[in-house]
């Protein structure tokens, strides 16, 4: 039987809690909606009720992300305004619909896509590029409750262990970027790795690529505190733009066009650069065509991720050893959401946490 959480009155405020496998919490919930960019708002919006294979999932832990932070700021082909916000998430199912295949109390950790694995693009092994994951993602982690999908439930959500914290769990999305980036990427455990960038997705770059073995990574960029996080990872770090030459592979993770195309100056000849970072939209890159073609250098670009790259992140989360928890600068509440993407655009903190 599921109790109710004592410390939580706003569930009490807000919604209707009962004990039952179909209608746990109705009424309204608190959900910050992210009507334009720079405009995030607390709204108080109506509960959604789980459908036919959809969980409801009463949000522990929601993360503030990279993507995130570009839409506050300057809008986001993937993310519609006005709009709920937020899509990295841990909590606990309260209801669900007919044949989901969770129950209310399970404790669960997912993403916030599935690709249909029908298309031509799944059928060939590219579920990330699926006709239908952006279509069919869901946004809105930054509430109360957050409702799945049937497709997302059947195939990217998971049971999270006790022993595994919320905040933890909910850093299962970021990761699955990076794990479709590292299977994208083909690194050796002898490469000589540069990562440009000591953002939360290039130190979680750092931590995957130590937990592949890879031993020799240097991290670039400014921002001590944060290159100081990648040393304790694991990384030699040197300060941006002097980061020498050479490298096996280059991981990109600014998202800036100016690094995107000196990062082909710093790979060797034969190797390989990783465009991570998304550049906003619109803007264009120019690379030396000589340097591209007679050093046969390999430009890749991963985007998003399929159920593969979801699995393997989840296993390295499942390594108790693996801890990335200096990424997370701190708990903030969602009145305070507006501010929480000023600070992330002044360079203060790397992720924070919701626990709405
Ligand atoms: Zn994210
Ligand atoms: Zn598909």
């Amino acid at each position: 039987m599921m109790t109710e959480n004592k410390s939580c009155p706003t569930d009490v405020d807000y919604a209707d809690i009962r004990v039952s496998s179909s209608v746990v919490a109705t009424g309204t919930m608190r959900a910050l909606v992210l009507e334009s960019p720079g405009a995030l708002g607390l709204r108080r919006i109506a509960i959604p009720q789980p459908g036919p294979g959809e969980i409801l999932v009463r949000v522990r832990a929601a993360m503030t992300c990279g993507t995130d932070l570009k839409a506050f700021l300057r809008g986001h082909p993937q993310i519609p305004m006005p709009g709920t916000f937020g899509h990295e998430y841990s909590g606990d199912v309260v209801a669900v619909g007919e044949g989901a295949p969770f129950a209310v109390g399970d404790a669960v950790m997912g993403v916030h896509s599935a690709p249909c694995q029908d298309c031509a693009w799944c059928q060939r092994g590219q579920e990330n590029l699926c006709e239908s994951i952006m279509a069919t993602k869901v946004l809105g982690s930054y509430a109360e409750y957050l409702l799945i999908p049937a497709r997302i439930a059947a195939l990217n959500v998971f049971q999270k262990p006790a022993w595994l914290s919320y905040d933890r769990a909910a850093l299962l999305e970021p990761l699955a970027c990076v794990a479709h980036g590292l299977e994208r990427a083909n690194a050796h455990v002898d490469d000589r790795v540069l990562i440009i960038g000591p953002g939360a997705i290039g130190l979680m770059f750092v931590a995957s690529l130590r937990q592949q073995g890879v031993r020799n990574i240097t991290l670039a960029g400014r921002n001590p505190e944060r290159l100081a996080i990648g040393e304790g990872f694991g990384a030699r770090t040197v300060k941006y733009p002097d980061v020498g030459t050479n490298y096996d592979l280059v991981i990109e993770c600014t998202g800036k066009v100016e690094v995107w195309e000196a990062s082909l100056n710093m790979v060797r000849r034969g190797g390989t650069v990783v465009l991570f970072g998304g550049c906003p939209s619109g803007t264009t890159a120019k690379f030396d065509t000589g340097r591209l073609h007679y050093d046969e250098i390999s430009l890749i670009s991963p985007f998003h991720f399929g159920t593969k790259a979801v699995r393997t992140a989840r296993s390295w989360l499942l390594d108790p050893e693996f801890d990335l928890s200096p990424l997370v600068s701190g708990e903030r509440a969602l009145e305070d959401g507006e501010q929480v993407f000023r600070d992330l655009e002044a360079s203060k903190g790397l992720k924070y946490v919701f626990r709405p």
